[in-house]
């Protein structure tokens, strides 16, 4: 790859500011200054410095974040904060994306990153991955709703969900459910929940594949996955 691209991807700048920083003879490619924008470069094999600081380079970052609510799950929009503008901005030049969207007032688990084939993986609906979702419920929770998820409601526009594991933590004028489930339809739970006449009134995504939302998150901050982490994603 080219070295302006690689050192404006790992966080010096725009390819302009790269260029004056290539002009002023700080970068040095196996320990020869390099001063062309155009010299070509393989991280994997050379050594990449600036001013003496070795350049760490990769391509893939994997990120997850307690989603607040009042984010948009989406790399830009016009009117709202996006779960990417919150991200610093060592971790934007990634241009990273959210795998899948929560809706603006959900919060949770939210995986971030520009692995294209991992969010290929996780949003596939063959692969069926499990979601599992914590929520408050207007209205009583019933061992039909329970009977009703595992076989499939329908929603009101005529789609059958596949099966999904409820299970009720209380019931009362509210109550407290968590729900798996291996599809990712818009509004999916919410819909699901007013199928049997009842309505979301907070939701928070505990866990993606199995992968559990780290406790320690408070909503609104992330962290990077560790490699166990990736590797169990994959
Ligand atoms: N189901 C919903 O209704 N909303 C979400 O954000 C995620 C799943």
């Amino acid at each position: 790859m080219r070295i302006d691209k690689l050192l404006a991807n790992m966080g010096y700048g725009t390819r302009k500011d790269v260029k004056k920083l290539l002009k002023s003879g700080v970068v040095r490619i196996d320990d020869v200054m390099i001063k062309d924008a155009k010299t070509q470069v393989s991280p994997e094999n050379q050594e990449v410095t600036v001013s003496g600081e070795a350049v760490e380079y990769r391509e893939f970052i994997y990120l997850m974040m307690n989603k607040p609510q009042g984010l948009i799950s989406a790399t830009e929009d016009a009117y709202d904060t996006t779960v990417v503008d919150v991200l610093e901005p060592e971790d934007q030049v990634f241009a990273p994306f959210p795998v899948g969207r929560l809706d603006k007032d959900t919060e949770g688990l939210l995986i971030i990153t520009n692995d294209g084939k991992l969010a290929h993986q996780l949003l596939s609906p063959k692969k069926e991955v499990g979601k599992r979702y914590y929520a408050v419920i207007d209205g009583a929770v019933t061992e039909d709703d329970v009977a009703a998820f595992a076989t499939g409601v329908t929603l009101e526009d005529g789609y059958e969900t596949k099966p999904a594991q409820l299970e009720i933590l209380s019931s009362g004028d509210t109550s407290e459910i968590e729900l798996v489930i291996t599809e990712g339809k818009f509004h999916q739970v919410k819909r699901m929940f007013e199928s049997v006449g009842k309505r979301v009134t907070f939701l928070k995504r505990m866990s993606m594949a199995g992968l559990p939302l780290d406790e320690d998150l408070e909503p609104g901050e992330y962290r990077e996955l560790n490699d166990e982490e990736i590797q169990w994603l994959y």
